[in-house]
């Protein structure tokens, strides 16, 4: 337990966000089959498309730190995935189903943001140029989807949630 340092916590985290954005590539689909909006079951699909680059992304960075690719699993998106489907279940056939996709789509980015952010902050920190770059690429791409929910539903997929306001 002793020498535990920031290399050993950056390592973990790895590890953790590998876990959730290959949980994220297979949650992706579903939330785009469940979808009604077109708009809003293309930008999940684009965005499964940009998670699945982001897994290779991952990758390069175990290899420049030299460790094999590992995944452990993180309960955050176990959870957040496990209420992305309760919602689908239960406000399935109905008005606000989108609305409760788009919610629980931007739970996952805001996860995402907070992970790469930290672990920027951590690599740069650490000196590691190339870690810095990828993980900033893939910073832009959630933060990007997260601004692109926000604009769906404040343009299109709240109002027609809203019966009241049809
Ligand atoms: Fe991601
Ligand atoms: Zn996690
Ligand atoms: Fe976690
Ligand atoms: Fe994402």
């Amino acid at each position: 337990m002793a020498d535990k340092n920031l290399e050993d916590l950056f390592y973990e985290t790895l590890k953790d966000i590998y876990y959730a954005e290959r949980k994220i590539v297979k949650s992706l689909p579903k939330m785009a089959r469940a979808a009604q909006d077109p708009q809003l079951k293309a930008a999940f699909l684009k965005h499964k498309d940009e998670t699945e680059g982001q897994i290779e992304r991952l990758q390069q960075v175990f290899e420049l730190i030299g460790k094999r690719a590992r995944a452990k699993t993180c309960a955050a998106i176990e959870g957040i995935t496990e209420e992305a489907e309760e919602i689908m279940e239960e406000f399935k056939g109905t008005a606000a189903l989108d609305a409760g996709l788009l919610a629980a789509a931007q739970a996952v980015e805001h996860y995402e943001i907070s992970r790469y952010g930290t672990m920027k902050a951590w690599a740069t920190q650490l000196g590691m140029k190339e870690v810095v770059a990828l993980l900033d690429a893939t910073l832009a791409e959630e933060s990007a989807t997260d601004e692109a929910l926000t604009g769906l539903a404040t343009s299109a997929v709240n109002t027609a949630a809203d019966k009241k306001a049809a």
